[in-house]
């Protein structure tokens, strides 16, 4: 069968795309590939390894999607994707051909960056950057370490899916250990040498958990280069040796596989795309969003994905009923919640220009430094409105 669009991914990008697109031009016919039937959010999955909630507080469903907006929601997993035939094929067999499509398949990580990180790795060193199973592995690794332990965690290098999310899952999980482990200790091995929202975490770290958390970053000789599963062991550039009781592996990302298959990515694993259209650079009447595209000076995050969703659906719609596209505006706020009354967040507005999408000069900020318990409350707040709306926006 044929579709006006395909969006392939139904994430933050995709499923956003996706529903906006029958919102702007009901007459569309839109099709949303995804391989889940549940889809569960990466925002507030440090939330669930910390004990704050529980896993399910994180599922979302596709039902709304088709029912409400009348896209056809295909659950399996794309296989080639052939930019020149406008083709899609499914895991199961059919092809599906399209006018334009959608690609928000998220990230993919890269095995060979640590020796002995390879996929078997993954159930004894969780990454838990993909919420779902991992999220529950690692949890639950949590739950079962003695006290007294030492927790490992090990993020990549830029660029990488939310900047903030290792320290905020550092402090999610000293929150867990305070209250039920507290003679345990965190390591954070950091192969950068800042890291977003820093004086902001650190400041954090010295009042809410004193002594639990230590940061070691390239200078320190953070970079983790091998690990041993089985020892729980890893190993960073200078041969220090660390064994933890839980050791969590962030590797190092590029977009997810689909788009590099198709030839859409660059050397670096990234996918180039017009900042107006999310156009591809590489190849016509494909879109890129999300995690997997170059978006100029926006982070990788699920609120930079699902405002490139909007855009990017209108100006789909757009060329596909004879009209101009638009250049778009675009924010971004990342919240991080540090113990359960306290937030801290990071904020921009971000425009299309000549040189690509660039933030506005004067918008946006960080937290304020040494605010009162009052304040980080009311952001702790904030972030669970955020976390409501988006995702009301993309599911319902
Ligand atoms: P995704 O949301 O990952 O969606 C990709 C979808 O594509 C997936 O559902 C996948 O199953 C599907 N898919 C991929 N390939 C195929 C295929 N071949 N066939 C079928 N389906 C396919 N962002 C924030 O804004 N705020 C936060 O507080 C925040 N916290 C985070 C905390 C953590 C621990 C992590 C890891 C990330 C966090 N993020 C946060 C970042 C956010 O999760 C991502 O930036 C966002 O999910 C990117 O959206 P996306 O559409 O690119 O990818």
């Amino acid at each position: 069968r044929r579709y006006d669009v395909v969006v392939i991914g139904g994430g933050f990008g995709g499923a956003t795309a996706a529903k906006y697109l029958r919102k702007f031009e009901p007459k569309l016919s839109v099709a949303l590939i995804e391989q889940n039937r549940v889809f569960h959010t990466c925002p507030f999955s440090n939330l669930v390894i910390g004990g704050l909630r529980p896993l399910n507080a994180i599922a979302h469903n596709y039902l709304a999607l088709s029912k409400r907006w009348g896209i056809d929601v295909i659950h399996q997993r794309a296989g080639r994707l052939n930019p020149s035939a406008r083709t899609v094929r499914l895991a199961d067999g059919p092809e599906i051909g399209f006018e334009k499509a959608i690609v928000s398949p998220g990230v993919d990580f890269d095995f060979q960056a640590i020796e002995g990180y390879g996929r078997p790795a993954m159930r004894t060193m969780p990454h838990a950057w993909k919420a779902g199973p991992q999220t529950r592995e690692l949890r639950d690794q949590l739950r079962e370490m003695e006290d007294g332990g030492l927790v490992i965690i090990a993020p990549p290098m830029d660029p990488f899916r939310c900047p903030p999310g290792p320290y905020e899952r550092a402090s999610m999980i000293a929150h867990y250990l305070k209250t039920r482990k507290p003679r345990s200790k965190i390591l954070i091995l950091d192969p950068k040498t800042t890291f977003s929202k820093e004086a902001l975490f650190k400041q954090a770290w010295e009042r809410l958990y004193p002594g639990m958390i230590e940061h070691l970053n390239a200078a320190d000789d953070g970079r983790v280069v091998r690990v041993d599963p089985d020892r729980l062991e890893v190993e960073t550039a200078f041969g220090a040796r660390y064994r933890g009781a839980v050791v969590n592996i962030i590797p190092p990302q590029f977009a997810g596989v689909i788009a590099g298959n198709a030839g859409l990515a660059n050397e670096d694993g990234w996918c180039p795309v017009n900042p107006v259209t999310f156009e591809s650079r590489m190849a016509r009447d494909i879109h890129i969003i999300g995690d997997a595209a170059i978006a100029g000076a926006m982070p990788k995050s699920g609120f930079s994905a699902n405002s490139q969703g909007k855009i990017a659906a209108l100006n789909v719609a757009a060329a596909l009923t004879g009209r101009d596209p638009v250049a778009g505006s675009f924010a971004n706020t990342c919240y991080s919640i540090l113990a359960p009354d306290y937030g801290i967040s990071v904020a921009k507005v971000y425009r299309t220009t000549d040189d690509g999408i660039v933030g506005v000069e004067g918008s946006g900020g960080l937290s304020p430094m040494d605010a009162d318990a009052g304040f980080r409350a009311a952001e702790a707040h904030y972030a669970q409105g955020w976390y409501e709306a988006v995702t009301a926006d993309m599911f319902t």
